[in-house]
């Protein structure tokens, strides 16, 4: 766990603002990127509001944005918060190696999947993340439980 120096890799920063947009679209704030060699391929945002599609978790918006991808071998995922059953089973089947994780205080995932798979998983620990997640769950309990089939 890092201590609060703020965040400067861009692919994160990606994530994250694509989270800040789906808020500022009435939207759950749930952002992510995948990117290869630290350059950013794709990102993508929870669009279940917007769109009324119940599997595009961020996670899955942005390999959706990324398009076909040869390989993934060579790519991070980052996403603003820990990965669900669902987007981790996305994870492993396309065998991207690295997970970098905004926070996992607000939901913690399935690091204990990942990891049983070889998936490298660095969670940030960033406090932006935490307040953004903290905010929305406490305003719309009832999108956030729809989210994660609560
Ligand atoms: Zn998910």
């Amino acid at each position: 766990m890092t201590d609060t120096a703020p965040t400067v890799d861009p692919a994160f920063e990606a994530a994250y603002q694509a989270a800040q947009k789906s808020l500022s679209e009435g939207g759950i704030p749930i952002g992510a990127a995948l990117a290869r060699n630290g350059v950013v391929v794709a990102s993508g945002h929870n669009e279940r509001v917007q769109h009324g599609d119940p599997i595009a978790h961020g996670e899955m918006s942005a390999l959706r944005a990324a398009g076909r991808q040869k390989s993934y071998r060579d790519t991070t995922l980052y996403t603003t918060l820990a990965p669900c059953a669902m987007c981790t089973g996305t994870i492993i089947q396309f065998k991207i190696p690295r997970v970098v994780v905004g926070e996992a205080e607000t939901f913690p995932g399935e690091f204990d999947l990942l990891r049983s798979r070889g998936v490298e998983v660095v969670v940030l620990d960033d406090p932006r993340c935490v307040e953004m997640m903290r905010t929305f769950q406490d305003e719309h309990p009832e999108l956030w439980a729809e989210d994660i089939a609560e």
